[in-house]
């Protein structure tokens, strides 16, 4: 399988979004080219890529790493197109799942101790649209002075929750069909907030990249640090030798020559480390508010007599509840509690054993 990633993997992340396609050939990469991206970048419609210069010599492939100007201009135009908007998308055409079905599939999804999800009343669930932020960025990953790679990072966060969409969620709305009407309103103060999660989300998402793209770029530092301190310790002890047989005004010269070769190691050991210094930024150029048709169920869990009101809905271009936070404690994907007070979660309802008692778990 051919390695998707540095310049060669945001390239080929870029001929995706704009229409295009690419298969693996092992060692090379094919691809597919929407006609007036090849014009605009003068390539073939079908464009054997690489990132291995022997394969690029012996097989015929576009040689693609970083500082490659089709990469560059990839990433040029990527930010230029500043792509932002509304987006509604279609409901699927098949039949949706009937109150009885939304209902078992909803006990499945989200088991409850000491519950059980029942509707709440017998109307069918009502069709509404739930709103997910898109937000692409292009991240420019500097590993050393010599060594850059830009990839592109995309996050799906749920404006309800501001929990992120698993990918295979997200792979199925980016499939999903729009919807040509207008879009309704909505208020765009409600997306700052879930603005700042997504950058959270995609800048936790570099990091993580970034440290095994540095590891992966080998142990310069430490190479280049043990050539530096054994460079350094070897004028050091030559100066102190001389220093020890050395009359005595040569000596004050030689331990001052000393002195300010310590210093110069000083000095090289902070510029290695700077050199080495991974860093990385992060450039948003897609801004999309999704309205995903959903069926809303309105439940109640109830424990015994006692019935604790829930809201659920089922996403219908993918076939799955959307995620769900603890309505006490807003813990992520929560196993929920049913308890005799309230409705909580594993989480915020374990009680532990008193200080002084016995080591039993109190009753909830
Ligand atoms: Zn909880």
């Amino acid at each position: 399988m051919i390695r998707k990633e540095g310049a060669l993997g945001f390239w080929l992340d870029w001929v995706e979004h704009n229409g295009g396609l690419w298969e693996d050939d092992g060692e090379r990469a094919f691809a597919v080219l929407p006609e007036t991206l090849a014009q605009d970048f003068e390539l073939a419609e079908e464009t054997a890529v690489t990132a291995d210069p022997d394969v690029a010599r012996e097989e015929g492939a576009l040689l693609l790493i970083t500082g490659h100007p089709l990469v560059t201009r990839a990433a040029e135009s990527l930010l230029s197109a500043g792509d932002t908007g509304t987006v509604t998308l279609s409901p699927p055409r098949s039949v949706p799942p009937g109150a009885q079905l939304l209902l078992a599939k909803a006990r499945e999804a989200f088991p409850v101790d000491h519950g059980r999800i029942d509707t709440r009343t017998d109307t069918p669930p009502l069709r509404a649209l739930r709103r997910v932020l898109r937000v692409g960025a292009l991240i420019g990953y500097e590993i050393s002075t010599e060594e850059h790679f830009q990839e592109q990072a995309e996050v799906y966060l749920d404006l309800t929750t501001r929990l992120p969409l698993p990918q295979r969620t997200a792979d199925r709305l980016a499939g999903t069909a729009r919807d040509p009407g207008p879009a309704q309103e909505f208020d765009p103060s409600a997306l700052e907030a879930a603005l700042i999660c997504a950058h959270q989300h995609i800048d936790k998402l570099a990091t993580a990249r970034r440290l095994i793209l540095a590891a992966q770029s080998g142990n310069g530092l430490e190479q280049e640090t043990a050539r530096a301190r054994e460079y350094y310790a070897a004028a050091l002890d030559s100066l102190e030798r001389r220093a020890r047989t050395a009359p005595q005004d040569r000596r004050a010269l030689l331990e001052a020559r000393a002195q300010s070769t310590r210093e110069e190691q000083a000095r090289r050991l902070i510029e290695i480390t700077e050199k080495f210094r991974a860093r990385h930024e992060i450039t948003p150029y897609r801004l999309h508010l999704l309205e995903v048709p959903v069926l809303r169920l309105e439940v109640d869990v109830s424990r015994g007599a006692r019935r604790y009101p829930l809201t659920l809905e089922w996403l219908l271009p993918v076939g799955e509840f959307a995620r769900l936070r603890c309505p006490t404690c807003t813990t992520d994907d929560p196993t929920l509690v049913a308890t005799k007070t309230h409705l909580g979660c594993e989480h915020c309802v374990t009680t532990k054993a008193p200080p002084h008692g016995h080591g039993h778990q109190t009753r909830y």
